[in-house]
């Protein structure tokens, strides 16, 4: 059911984005709790139209476990954007794995990308792309659940470019079409960018660092575009002691040529998946 910000207290603050705040929340009558996104006003009423439209689309139809649900999105008068959502008490994957020592082993990172995709593979059914697939956006819960969080909110900072120190926050998951239609036949494929952005983050949660740079390295945009769109795409090193489905996996989503990466319906049936320990 609905739930509208009005309804709920401030607990505090759950972490800062790129394009808001992220409050925990307790519903005043039901006591139960909730995050609360906040997004600034966007300059763009196209683009925040278009949001809310997509939102909303979800808000309806979703009953899928692998989505983090929204239970309500409103546009305040200000322009703020303030949507409730379902609250995730292990945070997000990006700071749960720093936590655990950095990196996943072979068999978490299969159990993440299975649950990634069968989330995937509900947008992508739904004719949603979701656009910003990275650790940071996916959340977990004290069930292990891994759920695809902030559907959609952050796209609208995706064509900012000028902040350089928050651009590989919001850009550095894009795939080679996306950031350069032009070189790779004039049109990307969404739905095939949010596959290249999965292989990403599940490269970068088995090794620790963001696979496009090395440790270290300046995240600035010319190495970073470098990177993308002109380097072959990152691999497992040989001498890792990673499996060859593991490997195989990762190049079925790192393809340059958006054609060519595997769909999220067809990585599903990925020997790595089959990696996963049921529980
Ligand atoms: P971006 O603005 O590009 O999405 P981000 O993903 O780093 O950047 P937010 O999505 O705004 O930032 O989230 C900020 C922080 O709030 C997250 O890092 C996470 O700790 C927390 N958070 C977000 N959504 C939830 C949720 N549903 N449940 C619990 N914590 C959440
Ligand atoms: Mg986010």
């Amino acid at each position: 059911s609905e739930v509208s910000c009005e309804d709920v207290d401030r607990l505090g603050v759950l972490g800062h984005g790129n394009s808001g705040v992220v409050y925990q929340v307790r519903h005043k009558t039901t006591s139960q709790v909730y995050a609360l996104k906040v997004v600034h006003g966007h300059s763009d009423p196209l683009v925040c139209r278009q949001l809310l439209r997509e939102t909303d689309i979800l808000r309806r139809t979703a009953d899928c476990p692998y989505i983090v649900k929204c239970y309500g999105i409103e546009e305040k008068p200000s322009g703020d954007i303030a949507m409730v959502m379902e609250y995730m008490d292990l945070g997000t994957l990006d700071s749960l794995c720093k936590d655990l020592g950095g990196t996943l082993s072979e068999e978490k990172v299969a159990h993440v990308a299975r649950q990634v995709l069968n989330g995937l593979s509900y947008l992508h059914a739904n004719k949603i792309v979701h656009r910003d697939i990275k650790p940071s956006n996916l959340l977990v819960n004290k069930n292990l659940e891994v759920k695809i969080g902030d559907f959609g909110v952050s796209k609208i900072m995706c064509p900012t470019l000028d902040a350089r120190n928050s651009f590989v926050g919001t850009c550095a998951y894009m795939s080679p079409d996306r950031l350069d239609p032009e070189a790779h036949g004039g049109d990307y494929d969404a739905y095939a960018g949010d596959i290249w952005s999965l292989g990403l983050t599940v490269l970068e949660l088995y090794l620790g660092h963001f696979p496009l740079l090395q440790p270290g390295q300046r995240p600035d945009w010319p190495t970073l575009m470098d990177a993308i769109c002109f380097a072959d795409p990152p691999r497992l090193p040989e001498e890792d002691g990673a499996s060859k489905e593991f490997r195989s996996f990762i190049q079925c989503c790192l393809q340059k040529e958006a054609s060519k990466r595997w769909t999220a319906s067809q990585l599903l049936s990925h020997p790595f998946l089959a990696k996963v320990l049921k529980p």
